[in-house]
């Protein structure tokens, strides 16, 4: 591993100022737990000329209940700068088990000690070209993700499919989170699905200038509330104590009669975003084989993993209906205790 190149640390105690310091300066990054971004900074994947440290900014951390939201009724809200390991903890968090399943797959004990929710969250998009040290990259004529003129991967593609890796967003997706986007000129609100880009560079939509203040999880997912809805995550890896997810899903839903109602599924490690499952409101109320069967289809179709990994994306094509079904076969045994 490489030295970590020279930067300037500034150290904001509020928002306005981590966003004031920012302002105008393309090569500053926010750092959070750190975890990743100092890793790749030391393979030399990115040099930014100053880092804003939101270590010190108190109002990015914690998690709370929310007053009543005008739309959703009560609203559970995680601040960006909560760490992995007080989402394990946190009993705040009790109706809503994907979320503390997915941050504890999330690498190791101590990498959760430090690591962020919004660092998770914004992580840079992996791939086996990518995160490699400069010399590694170097004698393969680095690629477009940086550095190179073409992609290793798809030689013929002018994209990069570098894939998101993070375990935290599906989970998040399938409660229906919303994030707290804050920026020079305000505070905005986003679907979670929506800060994300399928683009292996730019990955996220957010402005350089803007940063992830939390997220918003609606406790009254319907009209119905949340009671009742189930929820998990489950994912593969290499190394069952440390590892990105080769492939993870998120799951929620409720289970009537044997049959699937508000049945939402999110994906992570395969695209370069984390996606949400479209057309799962025609799987709700049929029986329940054939409505797996027909998750198998969409989850085919929908998720297209590339060789970013070192295991086969026709692997992680598979893999993924089935890590699906585990969730909710687990879900739905669950449900009938
Ligand atoms: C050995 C190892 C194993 C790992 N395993 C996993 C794993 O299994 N699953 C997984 O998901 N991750 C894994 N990680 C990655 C990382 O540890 C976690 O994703 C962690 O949550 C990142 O959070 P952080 O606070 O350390 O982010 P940082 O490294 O500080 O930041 C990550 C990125 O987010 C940006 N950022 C941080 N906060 C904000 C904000 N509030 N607004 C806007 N941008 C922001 C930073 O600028 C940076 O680009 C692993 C890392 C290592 C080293
Ligand atoms: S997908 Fe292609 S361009 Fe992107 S990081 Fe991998 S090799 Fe590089």
């Amino acid at each position: 591993m490489e030295l970590l190149s020279q930067f300037k640390l500034l150290r904001p105690s509020s928002v306005a100022e981590a966003i004031a310091a920012r302002a105008g300066k393309s090569g500053a990054r926010f750092l959070a737990g750190g975890t990743d971004l100092l890793t790749n900074m030391r393979h030399g994947l990115v040099q930014p000329e100053i880092l804003i440290d939101l270590g010190g900014v108190a109002e990015l951390r914690g998690i709370s209940h929310d007053a009543h939201d005008a739309h959703d009724g009560q609203v559970l809200r995680i601040g960006a700068g909560t760490t992995l390991q007080q989402l394990t903890t946190d009993p705040l968090l009790r109706d809503t088990p994907a979320l503390i399943e997915a941050a504890l797959a999330i690498a190791g004990p101590t990498h959760r000690a430090v690591g962020t929710v919004g660092g998770n969250l914004c992580l840079d998009t992996r791939c086996q070209f990518y995160n490699q040290s400069d010399s590694w990259r170097e004698a393969n004529n680095f690629c477009m993700k940086i550095a190179g003129d073409t992609c290793h991967v798809a030689p013929k593609s002018d994209r990069c499919y570098a894939a998101y890796s993070g375990d935290l967003a599906p989970a998040l997706m399938v409660l229906g989170a919303v994030a707290e986007i804050a920026g020079p000129s305000g505070v905005r609100h986003s679907p979670l699905a929506e800060i994300y880009a399928d683009d292996g560079i730019a990955y996220l939509t957010l402005a350089p200038e803007e940063m992830l203040v939390a997220v918003r999880v609606p406790l009254v997912a319907n009209r119905r509330g949340l009671r009742g809805l189930r929820s998990g995550y489950q994912k593969i890896r290499v190394r069952g104590a440390l590892d990105f997810p080769l492939a993870g899903v998120a799951v929620a839903l409720r289970c009537e009669n044997n049959q699937l109602h508000d049945l939402r599924v999110a994906v992570t490690g395969a695209d370069s975003r984390p996606l949400l499952i479209n057309g799962l409101d025609a799987l709700c109320g049929i029986a329940l084989n054939d409505a797996l069967a027909q998750l198998d289809k969409l989850l085919r179709k929908q998720v297209g993993p590339m060789e970013t990994s070192i295991t086969p994306a026709a692997y992680r094509r598979r893999v993924l209906p089935v890590l699906a079904r585990r969730v909710i076969g687990r879900l739905i045994a669950a449900d009938a205790e």
